[in-house]
């Protein structure tokens, strides 16, 4: 006899449900309930979600079972259930999808970090070279910048701090580059081969020790290649890229130095390098506190994409850190 698989029926005339068990021979199910016994010819619909697998028979009536006996039969009768099967799969999919963005999410956070900051360490001192001439020529180019207005003296003044960088870090190429800031307005920012802009507006602003202070916190993103870094982690797609095809344009990446802001992380350990730089040298890390409080007045019109203004992580929020420390 074959196996009888219970479930309900329906007789297609009536609603009732009928507590009924069906069995498969010869091409015929059987249908039995405790009004009688039915032979019927119909066939498997197709099954939805978890809802019961429904037989509907020839003459109107239906059979539904959530027997895995009964969807067992199905795949017997009308093989492989492929609809079925993918959205059975559904929750693997979305867990799937899960997997995908947390794995996203970890490299974006974690791992282009690590791997931006490796690749950075083995960029050749040319295409360093390369990549800040480029930025330069942009920003000469942009005329945002024009020649410092500066007096002679001033001038002077700026390149007397300068040299006492230059005796702080005797191993590193640091080059002033003097400029009107114009909208940029009090500024200081540093390209990856050590050229480090400061604007008239800073200048006229801070002392001689505010501004070595500042000095030196571009000096720390130089030193830590915070430049290149955020060059390759915004530009891991490119990376990606240059690993399959073996080209990679570079020619993008200044307007990316130039208008991609730094990380809190990098803003904090250049205020942490400058710091520890003070310190190490006698002078009070407060230093580059006070210049933070005077050049964080921005015009209302103040272009906020280069390095001094950026507002993450915020002003207040890095004083009351390097005051701390
Ligand atoms: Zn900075």
């Amino acid at each position: 006899m074959a196996l009888q698989i219970p479930g309900i029926y329906y007789d297609g005339q009536s609603s009732i449900a009928h507590p009924a068990k069906i069995s498969y021979d010869d091409s015929f199910f059987i249908i039995e309930t405790d009004s009688g016994t039915f032979k019927k010819t119909g066939r498997f619909l197709a099954r939805v979600g978890r809802a019961p697998q429904t037989i509907e028979f020839n003459d109107g009536g239906s059979f539904q079972s959530s027997e895995p006996a009964l969807i067992k039969l199905k795949s017997e009768l009308d093989g492989f259930d492929l609809p079925f099967w993918l959205e059975s799969k559904l929750r693997f999919a979305l867990l799937s999808v899960l997997i995908v963005s947390s794995l996203m999410f970890y490299c974006y956070r974690y791992a282009f970090p690590t791997i931006a900051e490796k690749i950075a360490l083995q960029v050749p001192e040319s295409v360093n070279d390369r990549i800040s001439q480029q930025t330069q020529d942009l920003i000469e180019n942009s005329k945002t910048l024009t020649p410092s207005q500066l007096s002679f003296g001033e001038q002077f003044k700026i390149q007397t701090v300068f040299e006492k960088l230059k005796t702080i870090f005797p191993g590193m190429k640091l080059e002033p580059v003097l400029r009107n800031g114009k909208e940029i307005g009090a500024n200081a920012f540093a390209l990856p081969n050590g050229h480090i802009y400061v604007t008239d507006q800073i200048t006229t602003k801070l002392s001689e020790e505010e501004l070595l202070a500042v000095l030196c916190h571009e000096v720390g993103h130089v030193n830590y290649h915070h430049g290149l870094r955020s060059l390759i982690e915004s530009s891991a797609i490119s990376v990606f890229l240059l690993s399959v095809s073996g080209t990679i344009d570079w020619t993008g990446l200044p307007l990316a130095l130039l208008t991609s802001g730094y990380s809190r992380k990098f803003e904090t350990e250049a205020d942490d390098f400058s710091v520890a730089t003070l310190k190490k040298n006698g002078m009070k890390p407060s230093l580059l506190a006070d210049a933070l409080k005077k050049i964080d007045k921005p015009d209302k019109n103040t272009n906020h994409l280069f390095d001094w203004f950026l507002s993450h992580p915020s002003t207040q929020e890095r004083i009351d850190r390097i005051l701390k420390q």
